[in-house]
């Protein structure tokens, strides 16, 4: 299959690519500014691989019709097989039909997938850092190379929030704001590291699918639970070993024997106050200010947090634990003569107890989902009637899916998704120096809901012919979610 796309070479041999708002005029053998499309032999052409997927494996298998050992890389004829967005192209501004427009089958039923490349400008991600350390306050502006490109947004239980990207930075801001912001979310989304700054935070770098590290250090335990949870889930394992626990958290500190948990198992008050905001029995807020230290505050010794021992219920010998939400931190105190607390050996139990709280905490990871409006002129790639497209996703009669990964889309006006970018193929994304970030999508549905919301039905092509595109890149299906090109579920109203 010839895949040049139009114009040609005017005679000076200089190809104008009409792929997005630039119009770059591109010389033979050269690119346009954003490398995506080149001129070859005289004429516009898509240069990136076009990735198709198959449900192939090595063996023979639940999924498999392929039992080859070494897999060639080729296409394997019979295999399922779905087309994604990737490499596919665009078709800016949108009054052709998007790029492929596929017929497939699926258990019987005809099926159609709108394949294209769409250039969002409203676009963004969002990263979900797992740690309990002050990454910065609330709305505090995230920068890279000292350009705004986000900011720190509500937490999460045991996460860190940051909005990055959007509009508004992308292209409301100077030229260079938007250049990094770019820059920045096109790095995320292909899964490269990326070091940024908190306004009066800290210094962050953070990777999708891997660790975060913060100011220096790199996190390895997202936190077993809040201070109170902490305190609920190892209450009875404490119980008669220890005299009082102490979980220091940033959000709720947890004391045992005033906590629930504790009066639950009557165990004695202890008389060990510590210092902020009480909320109900056994949990106080803001003990101390967010920090890099115990529990995401900025306590280095956590009896800084005491504000008074109680004579009343406290007595010489008084066993206390004092322990972080990971379990990284752990002092051992028993009370001397005068009830002041003294750093002692930390019984084998207990110091069981702490190694618990650790290896119930689940490894630390940057998550980055990215979050785009498909709602604007892309859909008239797939229908002459853009309404009904955005109609039929709403009424789940179109699957949407980015690269063949399944999305999350908000309820409301538009086609507003969010997708894990590490389920996607690599190279998924790309960008344009308008700027915007180029991102992959496909709508599939049943053949029959394609022509009854008005879609370029004359464009369809079988799969067959889709695949002798001369620059495919055939990746095997990675099993997560569903099979893209299957129709939806009918709902039971069908
Ligand atoms: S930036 Fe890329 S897509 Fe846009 S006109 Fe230039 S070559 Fe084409």
């Amino acid at each position: 299959m010839n895949e040049m796309v139009k114009p040609a070479a005017s005679d000076d041999g200089i190809v104008t690519c009409d792929a997005c708002p630039v119009l770059c005029r591109i010389r033979a053998g050269r690119t346009g500014a954003c490398d995506r499309y080149g001129n070859v032999n005289g004429k516009l052409a898509r240069l990136d691989p076009f990735v198709v997927t198959q449900k192939i494996a090595e063996r023979s298998g639940a999924m498999v019709p392929f039992a080859g050992k070494d897999w060639d890389g080729k296409l394997v004829p019979g295999a399922p097989t779905f087309v994604t967005g990737v490499g596919a192209g665009t078709t800016y501004p949108d009054y052709k039909p998007a790029p492929f427009i596929v017929a497939s089958q699926y258990d019987g039923v005809d099926m159609v997938t709108v394949v294209t490349e769409g250039i969002f400008s409203y676009c963004g991600v969002k990263v979900k850092i797992d740690t309990d350390r002050y990454v910065g306050p609330e709305t505090a502006a995230v920068r890279v190379d000292g350009e705004q490109v986000g900011h720190v947004t509500t937490a999460e239980y045991g996460s860190q929030m940051l909005s990055i990207g959007g509009v508004r930075h992308l292209t409301g801001g100077s030229k260079k704001e938007g250049v990094v912001t770019c820059e920045t979310l096109l790095k995320l989304c292909s899964g490269e590291a990326v070091a940024m700054t908190v306004d009066e935070g800290e210094a962050l770098t953070v990777q999708a699918g891997r660790p975060p590290i913060i100011a220096g250090a790199r996190e390895e335990r997202m936190r077993v639970g809040c201070g109170s949870a902490t305190i609920g889930i190892f209450a009875k394992q404490w119980f008669g070993h220890v005299d009082e626990v102490i979980v220091v958290d940033d959000h709720i500190t947890g004391v045992l024997t005033e906590h629930q948990a504790g009066r639950f198992l009557d165990m004695p008050l202890a008389g060990i106050r510590v210092r902020g905001r009480k909320s109900t029995p056994g949990r106080y807020f803001q003990v101390a200010e967010p920090g890099t230290g115990w529990g995401g505050t900025n306590v280095k010794d956590p009896l800084e947090i005491v504000e008074k021992i109680d004579p009343k219920n406290a007595k010489p010998g008084l066993r206390l634990l004092m322990v972080s939400t990971t379990g990284e931190h752990a002092e051992y105190f028993v009370l001397d003569e005068q009830l002041k607390p003294q750093k002692a050996p930390m019984p084998a139990h207990l110091r069981m107890t702490v190694e618990r709280i650790g290896e119930n905490c689940e490894p630390a990871l940057s998550t980055v989902l990215f979050m785009a409006g498909a709602g604007g002129s892309l859909r008239a790639g797939v229908t002459e009637n853009p309404v009904r497209l955005t109609r039929s996703v709403k009424d789940a009669l179109t699957r949407v899916t980015a690269g063949g990964a399944p999305v999350y889309v908000w309820p409301g006006g538009g086609i507003t998704y969010m997708v894990d970018v590490t389920t996607m193929p690599a190279k998924s994304f790309g960008h344009v120096p308008t700027p915007a970030i180029v991102a992959p999508i496909e709508f599939t549905m049943r053949r029959d809901d394609y022509a009854a919301l008005g879609g370029h039905v004359g464009s369809i092509r079988r799969i067959d012919d889709v695949a002798k595109a001369d620059r495919l890149q055939v990746q095997k299906w990675h099993a997560q979610g569903p099979w893209p090109g299957a129709p939806l579920p009918k709902t039971p109203a069908e």
